[in-house]
């Protein structure tokens, strides 16, 4: 396969993961879901997920087998988040290499053409994707928790204004 047709989404998704259409997963066949983490589910630098994707989570739950594949080292981070979403996980996966994909895939036991993967890299998720013949969805970041944003100002204001 061409290195160009390896690293192209099959599908690009103009916003964050909460304008992937679900319909349109389940009339394309997949009924396994892997998000990515960072970027994806939450914007880097977030501590949680804003209640968009909470809420997106829970619905695609209901029809797919969702899980999260980072490669994210940070273990405690990604248990508190997959914690929060009621999803299985795995970090430090090192995509694009496909062996923690080839994993998750054999737990969910779906074919490779029933699964999706979701994320907002072209080299580690959607290259890793193309490598295992599953459907490949390119999303944007999602914007921040207002809650986390209120503790990040709240912070930055600390570092600047020691002293008040
Ligand atoms: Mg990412």
């Amino acid at each position: 396969m061409a290195w160009k047709t390896l690293i192209s989404p099959d599908l690009v998704v103009p916003g964050p993961v909460t304008q992937l259409s679900l319909d349109l997963l389940k009339e394309r066949g997949i009924q396994g879901l892997i998000l990515d983490l960072d970027d994806t589910l939450l914007a880097l630098g977030q501590q949680i997920v804003n209640t968009e994707v909470v809420d997106w989570v829970a619905r695609a739950r209901l029809d797919f087998r969702v899980w999260i594949v980072s490669n994210n080292p940070n273990r405690t981070f990604i248990e508190s988040i997959a914690v929060s979403l009621s999803l299985p996980y795995v970090n430090q996966a090192a995509k694009p290499s496909r062996r923690a994909l080839r994993r998750v895939i054999e737990q969910m036991g779906l074919p490779h053409n029933q699964v999706a993967i979701v994320g907002d890299r072209l080299l580690t998720d959607i290259l890793a994707g193309n490598r295992l013949g599953l459907l490949t969805v390119l999303v944007q970041p999602p914007g921040p928790s207002h809650i986390i944003r209120g503790n990040l100002l709240r912070a930055a204001e600390r570092l600047l204004f020691p002293q008040s």
